[in-house]
C-alpha cells in the first residue's frame, strides 16, 4: 500500500484487527521511509453500485468520495473513526440492498444525513444545511465542494453570499 505522505511503496502493517462489528479489518500501517502512520480498512463488497444523478447521468458509486464528504462534515469533531467506518458500512449495505444496484444520488444524501444524525449533531447540521440547499438541482460532489469551502469556519457553513468581500484598506 502506497504511503499517502511520501508515496513510498514499502509500507508495513503494524497491527491488524477486526472492527467491533467484524465487518471490516482495520490495519495500522507505518512507512519506514518517512515515519508516516495511517490506517486502512479491508471490507466486503457485495455488488457494484451505480449512482443515478439528477442530471440522468450514471456514475459508479465511490465510497471514498462519500467518506470524504463525511470527514469534511466531521472536521474537528472528536468522533471515533471506527464509528464513522461503521456508519459508512451501514450506508453502503443499505444501498447494496436497494433495487438493482442503482441508487438515486438523493438517496445517498438522505442516508448520510440519517447516519450523521446518530453520530454527531454538529456534523449533521453542517451536512444537512448544505445538502438541503442543494438537493433540488445539484449533485453530491457540489455538496462536498460546498462543505470544503466552509472549512475555515469552526461552526456552521457561512450563509450564502454574493462573493467574497475584499478586505477594507
Ligand atoms: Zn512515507
Amino acid at each position: 500500500m502506497r504511503c499517502p505522505y511520501c508515496g513510498s511503496l514499502d509500507t508495513q502493517v503494524k497491527d491488524s484487527r477486526p472492527t467491533d462489528d467484524s465487518s471490516s479489518i482495520r490495519r495500522r500501517r507505518i512507512c519506514p521511509d518517512c515515519g508516516g502512520r495511517f490506517t486502512t480498512f479491508e471490507r466486503v463488497q457485495l455488488r457494484e453500485l451505480t449512482v443515478l444523478k439528477r442530471s440522468g447521468r450514471r456514475v459508479p458509486f465511490d465510497r471514498d468520495k462519500l467518506q470524504q464528504s463525511v470527514d469534511v462534515a466531521l472536521r474537528k469533531r472528536s468522533v471515533d473513526p471506527e464509528r464513522v467506518e461503521r456508519m459508512i458500512n451501514g450506508i453502503v449495505r443499505q444501498l447494496e440492498s436497494m433495487s438493482d444496484g442503482e441508487v438515486p444520488s438523493e438517496t445517498v444524501g438522505e442516508l448520510v444525513m440519517e447516519g450523521l444524525k446518530g453520530l454527531d449533531d454538529v456534523a449533521y447540521v453542517r451536512f444537512a444545511s448544505v445538502y438541503k440547499n442543494f438537493r433540488e438541482a445539484r449533485d453530491f460532489e457540489e455538496i462536498l465542494g460546498k462543505l470544503a469551502e466552509g472549512e475555515t469556519e469552526d461552526e456552521l457553513p457561512p450563509p450564502p453570499k454574493k462573493k467574497r468581500a475584499p478586505s477594507e484598506s
